[in-house]
């Protein structure tokens, strides 16, 4: 860990934060509030990410990427808080950080050309389908099942909550393919969403991250090839588990990288706002409170800081990056509430975005692993 853990950017990463933080400021900040109002926003923005070479940072170039490291991503994550929508920002990490890592980390080649390489461009847009009705935190009751037919595989089962899960070109799946196996019992498949008996039954109305579509999915019959199988059979859950440690870091980046706009939005508030003849700031409580907020969000950032040091020299830190998805979970909904008060009765109008942002950070404590999920693991891993 260097002495001060932001000095981990190094000039390029800063020259890289400045032309993503003009791309999304000029190509995508305009269009939130209309995206937002849509409920979904356009396949261009996949492909026109992908132009700009932001899809691949922390992919080799090979494969079409920027072969850079795990701080860029760290970047992006960062930076795409200021386009202002946080359906956008979750639908960009789905496709560089949740569906395409499996693909790049236990693919085969052709794999690779066929998924990852078009997933690099935008011009495949990806989803992960771990989540079932009845297996959400308890992933290890999936109950999709794959099951051999001759050379190919037949799969049956429902997949709920999909990120991209109605617009994806292909799905990132767990299936159960051993019953009695246990955790050795799941195997990961590459399944194109054009495949005959994948069907999306539902778009899901959210709370937030209305930009984001939210699929149901049915599979019925599905055949699929030897080939969509990806890496090992009956390694599934393994490689799952390793998944969602860049997930749920990606996730903390991007809302620590939210509630620190939002500060800086209540603190110009809280000095322009008046009330009683003066700034509202400058009542104690509301001084304290910005001060307590500036503290919370600077000691989530070191957390997660933290955490993308040690993954990126190569680490894998579950614990580090449990702590960072359940203390930056908690805090970015305690910034957000405090927002909302700060903000008073214009919090509560739909036309300004602290409301948006309020119902946006819910999301953190439930999804990719919910704050009980984080503190079982973390009570684990301490013999309890
Ligand atoms: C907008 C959105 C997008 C999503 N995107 C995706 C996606 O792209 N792909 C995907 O696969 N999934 C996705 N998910 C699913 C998400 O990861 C799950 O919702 C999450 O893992 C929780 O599962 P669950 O909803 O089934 O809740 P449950 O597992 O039913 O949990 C309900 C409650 O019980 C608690 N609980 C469960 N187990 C324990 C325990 N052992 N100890 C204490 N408390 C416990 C939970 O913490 C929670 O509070 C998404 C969800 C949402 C809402």
């Amino acid at each position: 860990m260097p002495a001060l853990a932001t000095s981990f950017f190094t000039a390029e990463h800063e020259a890289l934060r400045q032309t993503i933080r003009s791309f999304v400021e000029r190509e995508l900040a305009p269009h939130a509030e209309q995206w937002e109002a849509d409920g979904n926003f356009p396949d261009w923005v996949f492909t026109r990410m992908g132009e700009a070479g932001l899809l691949g940072l922390s992919y080799p170039e090979e494969y079409g990427g920027s072969g850079g490291d795990y701080i860029s991503t760290l970047v992006l994550k960062e930076e795409m808080a200021r386009c202002g929508s946080g359906g956008v920002g979750m639908a960009i990490a789905v496709q560089t950080d949740m569906a395409t890592p499996p693909i790049f980390k236990f693919g085969t080649e052709e794999q690779k050309q066929e998924y990852l390489v078009p997933a690099i461009k935008g011009t495949k847009i990806a989803c992960l389908g771990i989540t079932e009705p009845n297996a959400g935190s308890d992933v290890a009751n999936i109950e999709t099942t794959a099951v051999r037919d001759g050379a190919d595989w037949i799969v049956n089962g429902r997949k709920i909550f999909i990120a991209n899960g109605v617009r994806a070109h292909f799905c990132t799946l767990v299936a159960r393919t051993d019953k009695p196996s246990g955790y050795h019992g799941f195997s990961l498949f590459i399944v194109p969403s054009d495949t005959p008996g994948w069907r999306v039954t539902r778009r899901l109305d959210k709370l937030g991250m209305h930009s984001s579509d939210t699929a149901e999915i049915l599979m019925e019959d599905m055949r699929l090839p030897p080939d969509a199988l990806l890496g090992e059979e009956g390694k599934g859950f393994y490689q799952i588990m390793w998944e969602l440690q860049g997930e749920r870091l990606v996730a903390a980046a991007g809302a620590v990288a939210g509630a620190q706009l939002l500060f800086e939005r209540c603190l110009q508030y809280a000095k322009e706002r008046h009330a009683f003849g003066q700034p509202i700031g400058k009542f104690q409580t509301m001084a304290h409170r910005l001060a307590e907020m500036a503290t919370e969000i600077h000691a989530a950032r070191e957390l997660v800081y933290d955490a993308v040091w040690k993954f990126n020299k190569g680490d894998y830190p579950v614990k580090e990056i449990s702590m960072c998805k359940l203390y930056t979970g908690v805090v970015v909904n305690r910034i957000t509430n405090q927002a909302m008060q700060i903000f008073g009765g214009a919090a509560y109008l739909t036309d300004v975005p602290i409301q948006r942002a309020w119902r946006d950070s819910r999301l953190m404590r439930i999804g990719g692993g919910s704050d009980e999920v984080m503190r079982e693991i973390l009570s684990k891993m301490r013999g309890l």
